[in-house]
């Protein structure tokens, strides 16, 4: 007799309702307005009175088990035992009670953790997690995060920005990363080194052909073996055949570089989505403080910082001035690099939904 077939026991995410704090579950979609009593903490009210308090502190995107634990015991004591964590890496505790606001606050800062990231603040940079687990990356996010965060806690804790400032980085140069109003990206500027002894035993060549964008990648017999060879002219440095086949080695310590991006938008509440903007290329990937990159970004903020109007975003102040005079004012050089000249997409752009392996 055929054996009963195991039902599965992963079926997804678990329903958070049972993770979240009481107050919250009763008045799930209930919640009437919302204040900002200090930087890091934010006051949610109900339309019957309820009233929830969430104190929010940075944490790093890889956590350790050491620091969580850390964590949530500062939650089971000076908290009331729920937290959650923002997509940008962000630990928030909820308490019913106001009184225990403060004693919160100061047990994080005592252990060492950095309370802010709301309203008008830089808020935590986010980051993807390709150094420990992705195919792709070109560099190390976190390391980049960790960096530039140090140099700009002073804006997550206060309230200094025209308006919030989302910031990404991302450790390859096409896939996550583009969520912010500044996103620092590695740039690859070479073609990608083939290891001619390695394909023909690693790499399934077709599927590797199918992944470049512009069709620069052709079958090749090298030294008698299969191989595959770069149309060096066409090849846009995307570093897209590298997680396919390995060999095709693109990650250089000289010209894997960083680039910034300014301006990207999703949301269409105020204005239409728009897209990042180069406006920083070539910036030295220079572990273990990448100081260059964040003297970029510091230069940046400091311009948006002292020229936008209240409640501007990055991309809506820059929409105000206009390209030029955002040059003009962050005092960054503006090259050849800066144009798009690119024309091989209309001939050659993968720009079809269908998936090919
Ligand atoms: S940025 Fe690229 S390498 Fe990093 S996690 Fe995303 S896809 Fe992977
Ligand atoms: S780096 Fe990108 S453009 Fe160049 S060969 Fe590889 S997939 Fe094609």
């Amino acid at each position: 007799m055929a054996q009963e077939m195991r039902s599965p026991i992963e079926s997804g995410c678990p329903d958070a309702f049972q993770y979240m704090h009481p107050v919250m579950r009763k008045n799930y979609g209930q919640w009437a307005y919302h204040e900002d009593p200090q930087p890091g903490v934010l006051l949610h009210v109900s339309r019957n009175g309820d009233k929830i308090w969430t104190v929010r502190a940075g944490t790093q995107r890889i956590l350790d088990v050491f620091t969580l634990r850390k964590l949530c015991d500062i939650g089971d004591e000076y908290g009331e035992g729920y937290v959650h964590f923002t997509i940008r890496s962000n630990i928030e505790y909820q308490v019913a009670d106001e009184a225990k606001v403060q004693p919160l606050i100061k047990a994080l800062e005592d252990a060492g953790f950095v309370v802010g990231g709301t309203r008008n603040s830089v808020a935590m940079l986010s980051h993807t997690q390709g150094w420990l687990h992705c195919d792709i990356p070109g560099t190390d996010a976190s390391g980049v995060v960790k960096s530039m965060m140090d140099e700009l806690i002073g804006e997550f804790k206060e309230w200094n920005m025209p308006n919030r400032v989302h910031m990404t980085t991302s450790c390859c140069q096409i896939n996550c990363g583009g969520q912010g109003d500044i996103a620092i990206n590695v740039q690859h500027t070479k073609p990608p080194k083939i290891n001619h002894d390695l394909v023909s035993n690693v790499c399934e060549r077709p599927s590797v052909v199918a992944r470049c964008p512009v069709a620069a990648i052709r079958p090749a017999l090298v030294n008698g073996k299969p191989s595959l060879e770069v149309d060096e002219k066409k090849c846009i440095c995307c570093g897209a055949c590298f997680p396919p086949c390995p060999p095709m080695q693109i990650n250089d310590a000289e010209h894997s570089k960083l680039a910034i991006w300014v301006g990207g938008n999703h949301s269409n509440a105020r204005g239409k989505p728009t897209f990042q903007k180069l406006v920083a290329s070539g910036i030295p990937n220079n572990p273990p403080r990448w100081p260059e990159a964040t003297a970029v970004v510091k230069k940046i903020l400091k311009a948006y910082k002292e020229n936008a109007k209240d409640w501007e975003r990055i991309n809506d102040w820059i929409e105000r001035i206009g390209w030029p005079r955002f040059f003009e004012v962050t005092g960054l050089p503006f090259t050849k690099y800066h144009i798009d000249n690119w024309r091989g997409a209309r001939a050659s752009l993968n720009a079809s939904t269908h998936i090919r392996f």
